[in-house]
Formats: structure tokens, sequence, C-alpha cells
């Protein structure tokens, strides 16, 4: 089963599949050329746990705190959260002027354009997608491997297809449920998947440890074990 990654660009991962693929010893010319233009009035960029938490540590704020500051709640089954566009600019909060404040620790969605990701969620294997009309400037020699390891992207692929795999699991488990408490379980699964982590220490064995809480939790909520 392959399923556009979240997070990703909410307006652009529905089309994915349609988008010409890429694999990393393909050339790939582009380089971006700084001029922000993706940056701006964009309301679908996405996030993670881990990119709330990059930025969190980027901070030096606990992501509660970010995500109050900078994000929306997402609709949805599975709690989700986004960049909330700059009241006054309609733009990334995080634009200053042409270039963007927290660049080492931008999300993955940032990291990638103009490309974009699928996972398939049994193997975990990463495709990449170009996504149309390509922007910036072109450098011929380059792969798409020189790119995925400039830009950071496969340093994280580990966790972020683990995440993808944790999310479409939950997501499979709310459906299958027609009736639970919803208030309450968007409140663990977001402490579970967002808010539950000390930005000083790793990420992965905190998601880790978050979801191992969570299962009890989720299961009784979801009525999946009987009350005694
Ligand atoms: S986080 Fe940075 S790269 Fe991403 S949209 Fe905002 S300003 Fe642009
Ligand atoms: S990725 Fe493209 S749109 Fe975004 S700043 Fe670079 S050149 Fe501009």
């Amino acid at each position: 089963m392959t399923a556009p990654i979240m997070p990703g660009r909410f307006a652009e991962s529905m089309e994915l599949e349609a988008l010409p693929r890429i694999a990393p010893e393909e050339e790939f010319p582009f380089v971006c050329a700084g001029c922000g233009d993706c940056c701006r009035a964009r309301r679908d960029i996405l996030l993670s746990g881990l990119d709330l938490y990059r930025l969190a540590r980027r901070l030096g704020l606990p992501p509660r705190t970010v995500a109050e500051a900078f994000c929306r709640e997402t609709p949805g089954t599975l709690p989700g959260l986004r960049l909330m566009p700059s009241r006054r600019s309609g733009n990334c909060p995080f634009l200053d002027g042409g270039g963007c404040a927290v660049h080492d620790a931008r999300p993955l969605a940032c990291a990638l354009y103009p490309l974009g990701q699928a996972i398939d969620l049994e193997t975990l294997r990463t495709e990449y997608y170009i996504q149309q009309p390509l922007c910036g400037v072109r450098v011929p020699g380059r792969t798409l491997q020189n790119y995925l390891e400039d830009s950071g992207v496969l340093e994280r692929a580990g966790t972020d297809a683990f995440w993808a795999r944790s999310c479409a699991a939950l997501l499979r488990r709310l459906e299958g449920v027609q009736h639970y408490p919803r208030a309450a379980v968007r409140n663990c699964l977001l402490r579970a998947l967002y808010y539950d982590y000390d930005f000083r220490d790793d990420f992965q064995p905190q998601f880790n440890a978050n979801l191992a809480r969570l299962e009890p939790l989720l299961s009784r909520l979801l009525g999946e074990t009987q009350r005694p």
C-alpha cells in the first residue's frame, strides 16, 4: 500500500501519484534560487511531530508553545498541525524578508520542495516526485541523491517513514470505530504525536515511548478492551 507521505503540502499531496517519479541516481539539476515564492501565501504546510520538535529545538521552546504560536490544527480523523500563515502578510510566519528564519530546522515539506515524497507503508520504501512547474535554477551534473543529502532529507528519512506508518496505522484504527469520545482521543493523539517531547532529548526514543504510553489509553477510549 502506497500513500502520499504526511507531512506534505496539503493541496498537492493528493496529486502526487500523477507526477513523474525520479530515482536517486537520476539527474536532478535543480538548485533553489532563494526567491521565497514557496513560502508566500501558503496554507498547506503540514507538520510531523519531528518537524514540530525540530522547530521547538531551534526556538528553545516546548513543542506545545510553538504549536500555539505558529500552528493550526487540521480537520480530519487523525489530528495534525499545519503552519498558520501570518495574519498580516498571509505568508509563512517564518518567512523573514526573502529568507527562512528557521532554515536549518525547516519542515520536511520545505526541505523537499519542489519534490514530493511517497512512502510504501509496508516496505517503507520512499519514492520522490517532481512537482511542476520546476522553479529555481539548473546546475548540470547534480543528481537527486545530491539534492536529498544537501537538504537534510536523507538523515531523517527513517524517522519520517516510521511516522508515516504509525499515523496510517492509527488512522485505520480510528476509522474502524464509529463512536468514541473524539475530543479525548484527539487530545491523547496530539500529545503523543506532537506535544510530549523534550527538545533536549532525541526525538525517536520519545516517539516510541509516547506510542507505547498511548496504546492502552487509546484502546480503552476506542472500546477495544473490555472494562472489568
Ligand atoms: S518554514 Fe521556512 S522554508 Fe518553510 S515555508 Fe516557512 S519560511 Fe519557507
Ligand atoms: S524552492 Fe523554488 S520557489 Fe522556493 S525559494 Fe527556492 S526557487 Fe523559490
